[in-house]
């Protein structure tokens, strides 16, 4: 992890460094046991043992990429970091970034590569601190740019591209509603649509959430439909070839999500070759 942190804060340093990637960069230095060259590879080459998944999950705002990606970090042992919760815990922070970030996605705009790249830094130096290994990226990378910037400092085993058809994902959008007591995600929209003209039909039930949490949900200041449309757009200009990126190099799965969590979640770990790794854990709880 610290020869990826210690990469990542260089990459960003094409733009001048900020204190936090200067900070990132220094602890990695300082923490690293190894000679620095030995700290410039990747440590699967070095120790297998200590390889856990470096999977990236993509898609559209609403697709589900949250909740499919840390019910697969559970399942896996693995963090599950999103990069929209990076940014959001850094608003609620009121730090020095907070007025500046707070502008930029109320309109739905994705901030800088080098914000991004320093808020990311400062998890995976988190992430080392605790002892975890792997990791499931959601929302990032979201420009080729940052593409790049990850494949010059580590390797993505995969990276899973959850598809939606535009119109459910607008309603999933404004249907979603967190608990800001728990921070549970969870969603009012009963998507019910017909089968026509050959198109199959969906249906994906309200994900409801408890009780003790009907009382506390708020919706995210960026899921109106002006901006959730703005999101769509921003991610068909600047995400859709970032998988074309991962296309090319023969990591991308793309899974067409067959409807709600009830009929997506196995047939999503079975394309993954997982379900006998879920059936295990059902066996054991
Ligand atoms: P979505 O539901 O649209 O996938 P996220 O929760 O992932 O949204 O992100 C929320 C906002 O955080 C984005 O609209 C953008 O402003 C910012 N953001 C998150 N990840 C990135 C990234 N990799 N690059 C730039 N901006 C990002």
């Amino acid at each position: 992890m610290a020869a990826i942190i210690t990469r990542l804060a260089k990459r960003a340093s094409t733009a001048p460094l900020s204190p936090l990637a200067r900070r990132c960069l220094i602890s990695c230095q300082v923490n690293s046991h190894a000679p620095p060259h030995a700290a410039a590879r990747f440590p699967t080459r070095e120790d297998p043992s200590d390889r856990r998944v470096q999977w990236v999950f993509l898609g559209c705002p609403g697709v589900g990429k949250g909740t499919y990606a840390s019910r697969l970090s559970s399942l896996l042992g693995v963090p599950h970091i999103a990069t929209g919760d990076l940014v959001r815990d850094e608003l609620a922070s009121s730090g020095p970034l907070s007025s500046q970030l707070s502008e930029i996605v109320k309109q739905g705009q994705l901030v800088s590569d080098e914000i991004i790249i320093n808020l990311l830094s400062k998890r995976l130096v988190a992430a080392e601190a605790k002892g975890e290994l792997g990791f499931i990226l959601d929302g990032f990378p979201r420009t080729i740019k940052q593409a790049e910037i990850l494949e010059g400092v580590t390797d993505i085993d995969l990276v899973i591209n959850l598809k939606l058809r535009e119109d459910v994902l607008l309603e999933k959008c404004l249907g979603r509603r967190i608990c800001n007591q728990c921070g549970g995600n969870f969603n009012v929209a009963s998507i019910d649509i017909k089968a026509e003209n050959g198109s199959p039909g969906m249906v994906m039930a309200p994900l409801l959430p408890p009780v003790n949490c009907m009382s506390k949900l708020i919706t995210r200041s960026d899921d109106t439909e002006a901006v959730v449309k703005e999101r769509l757009r921003i991610y068909n200009e600047m995400t859709q070839p970032v998988e074309e990126f991962y296309r090319r190099r023969g990591k991308l799965l793309e899974f067409n999500l067959p409807g709600g969590i009830p009929e997506s979640w196995p047939k999503l770990l079975r394309a993954l070759n997982l379900d006998d790794c879920e059936d295990k854990r059902s066996a054991a709880a």
